[in-house]
């Protein structure tokens, strides 16, 4: 199976809803142990896919991800709108101009680029309870995964919510919320939360399709 544009529309489109649907959660979360407004950050770039979503289904996927990424880029509100903005223009990165479906093996690249390209600019890794506890596992469960984009995305999610519920289980060690040690223990990392609804409304993109 291919990645249509359509279903490659449909992916963002359940990142934003799902997005939009957790941020007074997300900023709950946030206040904990820092400055409650990863919610807020999360809106503002769920706005941004949807009005990418109006006025760019006739950009190839390829631009339409890396005008999203420069867009977060610019999103105020702390490191959060440039770490989805330099986790987008990896996922970018392997994608073609003139690429209008997407197979697996393009698929499996996007997400080993995304992790790169984050890899270039944190030195957090799994165990250090941040948004790398998901992304690390699901990029590897997508490239350990069948060649399908469905067995991909479901991989990917699965196993980025199992990285987000490790999170719970682990000591901040970056941001703010490394200053709160051992209290931090029980809450998962606020983007951990937020990079697991990205994978989950990836894949629920592809399988209940809106829109
Ligand atoms: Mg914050």
């Amino acid at each position: 199976m291919l990645l249509t544009k359509e279903s490659f529309f449909s992916m963002f489109r359940f990142v934003a809803l799902l997005w939009q649907e957790n941020t007074s959660r997300l900023s709950e979360i946030d206040s904990r142990f820092g400055d409650g407004d990863h919610g807020v950050t999360i809106a503002k770039m769920a706005a941004l896919i949807l009005s990418h979503l109006n006025e760019r289904q006739n950009e190839s996927a390829k631009d339409f991800i890396e005008s999203l990424g420069s867009g977060c880029m610019e999103v105020a509100g702390g490191s959060v709108g440039p770490l989805y903005g330099i986790l987008l223009e990896g996922l970018a990165g392997p994608l073609s101009e003139d690429d209008t479906e997407i197979n697996a093996a393009t698929l499996k690249a996007m997400f080993s680029s995304a992790r790169s390209a984050l890899f270039e600019i944190t030195k957090a890794r799994v165990g250090d309870k941040t948004l790398m506890d998901v992304l690390i596992p699901a990029t590897e469960a997508a490239e350990n995964a069948p060649d399908d984009v469905s067995s991909i995305l479901r991989a990917a999610a699965a196993a980025a919510l199992q990285g987000l519920r490790e999170t719970e289980n682990q000591v901040a060690k970056f941001g703010r919320a490394r200053n709160y040690g051992e209290k931090t223990l029980g809450t998962p990392d606020v983007g951990a939360v937020s990079t697991a609804l990205l994978f989950k409304g990836f894949q629920r993109g592809i399988e209940e399709r809106v829109h």
